[in-house]
């Protein structure tokens, strides 16, 4: 079991590098505004914030980060741009959301649907609250595999500290590896 797990392990590693596997059907998450806490939400291509410009145009500075940060992972319809009239509104938003790609610690996930394109078989990938699931049997034996490995990777930065955590010894096995 445990050379099973250091194969997780470094395909993890590779997986973390390739997020085009990855589609986000849904996602949830807090983010830190200057003035405000807002919250975010993709349900399959649509988004929302509630925020005041959202309200008013359909698309905030918080969602265009969003899109820039998870472009690889979006479908064509959830990165697509909602059009914009008023083009001083269009060109302030960029500039805001370019500097919110820079920092990501104003972001917490607390809520994602993951569908995982991997060597074999498409998974279904959870994260609620700090919570993983996976429907692949590694998760089911093993309570981790290379796919929630992956996505910790991937969005550490973005991720509450308890979902961070190794979800079995997995944790001890990848120092071990690093070790050797
Ligand atoms: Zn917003
Ligand atoms: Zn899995």
């Amino acid at each position: 079991m445990h050379s099973d797990l250091i194969g997780k392990i470094a395909k993890a590693r590779q997986y973390a590098n390739e997020p085009e596997r990855l589609i986000i059907e849904q996602l949830s998450a807090r983010f830190h505004g200057t003035n405000n806490e807002h919250r975010i939400a993709l349900d399959h291509d649509r988004w929302s914030c509630d925020c005041t410009t959202f309200r008013l145009h359909a698309t905030c500075a918080h969602v265009m980060a969003f899109q820039r940060i998870f472009a690889a992972s979006l479908d064509a319809a959830a990165r697509a741009d909602v059009p914009l009239t008023m083009q001083s509104d269009l060109v302030s938003m960029i500039e805001k959301s370019r500097h919110y790609v820079h920092e990501r610690q104003r972001i917490q996930l607390d809520g994602v649907h993951v569908r995982f394109r991997g060597s074999n078989n498409e998974h279904m990938i959870t994260l609620d609250g700090d919570h993983w699931a996976c429907g692949c049997t590694s998760f089911r034996l093993h309570h981790a595999c290379a796919h929630t490995m992956a996505l910790q990777r991937l969005w550490a930065a973005m991720l509450p500290a308890a979902a961070l955590q190794p979800t079995s010894d997995a944790g001890e096995l990848e120092m071990a590896s690093l070790l050797h």
